[in-house]
């Protein structure tokens, strides 16, 4: 095919810009950046190779290779891994943003990055980065297990455009050859290229290699000297979770982080450790500090670098962590499976099982141990990660339990910001009280002002506050901690007021007749009506059936387009609230209509208010309210209410 011309996206191309015009003072991470693609080639042709031989086309010394030409003025990364087709490398290099892309654009926007060019080095910018120190990139590269040998030439001045043509290409691979502007050329120097390598790239478990001139002394004639050309690794390639832990530096795991996620911050807390015994493996595992973006969807790609003996099996091993803790990255390096399991035998492998089992244990006790002693640190990682780690609750029952005691709540005993435990909450039950409650709402402060929570107050009980629309789900079944149920306020009766028991049962008898006639008047409405162990200042309030829908509930599962059964909730009414017996007086004088109909309906329609609905007929809701506002405000002042 002939030579095309190309535009690259948009958010490459303001990427590009940023790159050039980058006042970034270590821009040696550009090094960096090939060095790693060089290195994920290799994995990946070497992963591929274990079940197609022909990727390896005769040639199984894996290797990247940096030639610095000083006649040329250029610096090449060679590598001889999976390379790329023409259409994978149009993809690639032009028209997909890449993974720091995205981030590193919507940080730009957020902070001025032009004023703050140190930013750049924390993030991992990529191939693009070649733009800060060269002014012509070329890439030459041939997919692996490719016949025909043609393979693709790339090139771009970064000016918004690329080319692409078809080439010869000896091996497969990829080579990019950088064109250095006159302040890149120092990256020319053999010690420059070496120090960077050894400062950002030592622990790449492939050989980086580069071509240096020595002097040897003759054999034949002493003292005489003459020069040779001699390959040289200048990386130690040792990988950095075999190392012991107290050698390697918070910066080594920074850069080995940066390299496996690509994630543009510091990790938040690192795991490294070696199992040992039943088991024989090593783990170094990463909590970031932010979430990706993509971690609540279905292309969020999970678990930690599967390695067997040092040999990389593949990049994400979901089968190693359960899904919950998917937001953990790094590596498991195993002693005990066989260097050529596959991923239909990864599924049931009790190696595998007992890794999982093992690692997942750890990260929860390093979870807990950070909430005891580094609670602040904690609460950073909650907020982020909460969400997703909750989701255990549902699906290990196992570490129910566990889990349960790393979540954290609101309360109606501690103010804005601050949260409590089950722990917390269990620790401080008052006397006589059996179980640990709850309310859902949008916010604390909305929570806060709930009737419901009226004779809780009164009795001094905390009420936890689920501000997450997950909560409901997945404490809402028969959830239980320590032997005590989790229970909502607004649903089933609550009797937390037993002496007030009796009392009740008198009122009960008193009102029954009226109770009925509401019951009667709103049947189409409500379930049942009944007195409320649960209010003190509030008239009425709606509530769900022990085993019906939490109203929130409700809403959010409307909201999500899903069906919701026609589920009638049961009236409370307050027995020692007045209304009730004014309404009592009306009824006893054989009233059947008029007012008190009236008055039935804005009873009921009050407690939707209160409950976060809306009155089913607010018009006439409101009209009758200003009916008895002019009732009341025209009459003479002595017998005004209130
Ligand atoms: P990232 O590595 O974060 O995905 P880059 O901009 O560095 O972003 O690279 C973009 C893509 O180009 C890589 O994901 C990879 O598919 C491809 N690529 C880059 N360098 C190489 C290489 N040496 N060999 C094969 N593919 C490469």
């Amino acid at each position: 095919m002939a030579l095309e011309k190309m535009e690259f996206k948009t958010e490459v191309k303001q990427l590009l810009d940023l790159m050039i015009h980058s006042l970034y003072s270590h821009k040696e991470v550009f090094l960096r950046e090939l060095i790693s693609n060089a290195s994920d080639a290799i994995d990946r042709a070497h992963y591929e190779s274990l079940t197609n031989p022909d990727i390896l086309e005769n040639d199984t010394g894996w290797k990247i290779r940096i030639t610095p030409d000083k006649e040329k003025g250029t610096l090449t990364v060679s590598d001889n891994g999976i390379g790329m087709t023409r259409e994978e490398i149009i993809e690639a290099l032009g028209t997909i943003a890449h993974s720091g892309t995205k981030e590193f654009l919507s940080l730009l926007q957020s902070k001025d990055i032009k004023d703050n060019p140190e930013l750049i080095g924390q993030f991992g910018v990529g191939f693009y980065s070649s733009f800060m120190v060269a002014d012509k990139v070329t890439v030459i590269s041939r997919r692996a297990g490719k016949k025909d040998r043609i393979g693709v030439k790339w090139e771009s001045t970064g000016d918004g455009t690329f080319t692409v043509e078809d080439v010869e290409k000896e091996g497969k691979g990829t080579d990019v050859i950088l064109h250095l502007t006159e302040e890149g050329k120092k990256y020319l120097e053999a010690w420059e290229i070496r120090s960077i390598v050894k400062k950002y790239s030592d622990f790449i478990s492939h050989p980086i290699v580069m071509e240096v001139e020595r002097e040897k002394e003759s054999e034949l004639k002493k003292g005489e000297k003459y020069k040779v050309k001699e390959e040289e690794t200048i990386n130690s390639m040792k990988a950095i979770w075999l190392k012991e832990k107290s050698s390697i530096t918070e910066e080594e795991y920074g850069e080995f982080y940066k390299h496996i996620s690509h994630d543009p911050l510091k990790p938040a807390h690192v795991i490294h450790y070696r199992a040992e015994g039943t088991s024989e493996f090593i783990a170094l595992l990463y909590i970031p500090q932010k979430a990706p973006i993509n971690i609540l969807y279905r292309d969020y790609k999970m678990g930690p670098m599967l390695y067997v003996k040092r040999v990389q099996i593949m990049e994400h091993c979901e089968e190693l962590l359960p899904p919950y803790l998917r937001f953990v990255k790094g590596v498991v390096d195993s002693s005990d499976l066989p260097l050529n399991i596959s991923r239909e035998m990864l599924q049931h492998n009790r190696e595998i099982e007992t890794i999982k089992k093992n690692i997942t244990k750890k990260i929860l006790d390093t979870l807990s141990e950070m909430k005891r002693d580094n609670y602040e640190k904690y609460l950073e990682f909650y907020k982020e990660f909460g969400r997703i780690l909750k989701e255990g609750i549902h699906y290990d029952l196992l570490r129910k339990e566990t889990i349960a005691d790393l979540l954290l709540f609101a309360s109606t005993k501690v103010e804005e910001g601050q949260f409590r435990t089950f722990a917390d909450y269990v620790k401080d039950m008052k006397e006589g009280q059996h179980s640990i409650y709850y309310i859902t709402g949008n916010s604390r402060e909305e929570a806060l002002k709930s009737p419901y929570l009226e004779a809780f107050k009164k009795k001094d009980y905390e009420v936890l506050i689920f501000l997450d629309e997950i909560d409901e789900f997945l404490f809402g079944g028969l959830f239980e901690y320590k032997g005590k149920m989790l229970k909502s306020v607004v649903k089933g009766e609550l009797d937390i007021d037993l002496e007030k028991a009796a009392e009740k049962e008198k009122s009960r008898k008193k009102y029954e007749k009226l109770l009925d006639f509401i019951r009667d008047t709103l049947k189409d409405e409500v379930k049942d009506v009944r007195l409320s162990g649960r209010l003190i200042d509030s008239p009425c309030c709606l509530v769900a059936d022990e085993d019906g829908l939490d109203p929130q509930m409700e809403k959010i599962l409307k909201a999500m387009g899903q069906k919701v059964p026609e589920n009638k909730r049961i009236l409370e009414i307050n027995p020692d609230h007045p209304i009730l017996k004014e309404m009592q007086g009306l009824f006893e004088e054989g009233k059947r209509d008029g007012d008190i109909l009236e008055y039935i309906r804005l009873l009921y329609d009050q407690a939707l208010i209160l409950e976060g609905s809306r009155p089913k007929d607010p018009a006439l809701f409101s009209k009758t309210i200003t009916k008895l506002m002019v009732e009341n405000l025209t009459r003479r002042p002595s017998e005004r209410m209130g």
